[in-house]
């Protein structure tokens, strides 16, 4: 499922537009689908219904329609915790 969204939308996130990194060892950058349409208001499982977004992003819209009043915001936020993550991951130089 997620690679057919890949696919479609390329690797950013819809909401922020930051691209995602499956690799990621923040909780909150991980990968999420997220429901355009939300289930409470007759959303379904189907791939039009399902964009790719950070799992922070996707928690801010919550059920906000329009992800553009959040862009700012989740944009900020995410690259934020991107440049955190680069400072803190380290390479594992104890297997040699
Ligand atoms: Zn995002």
């Amino acid at each position: 499922m997620l690679r057919k969204i890949f696919d479609r939308d390329g690797t950013l996130c819809w909401i922020c537009r930051v691209p995602l990194d499956r690799k990621s060892s923040d909780l909150r950058l991980r990968v999420t689908l997220d429901h355009v349409t939300p289930a409470s208001e007759g959303g379904d499982l189907q791939l039009y219904n399902l964009k790719a977004a950070h799992a922070l992003c996707n928690e801010r819209r919550g059920t906000l329609t329009d992800p553009a009043s959040i862009r700012k915001w989740c944009r900020r936020e995410v690259q934020r915790r991107i440049s955190q993550t680069a400072v803190t991951e380290r390479p594992n130089s104890t297997h040699s």
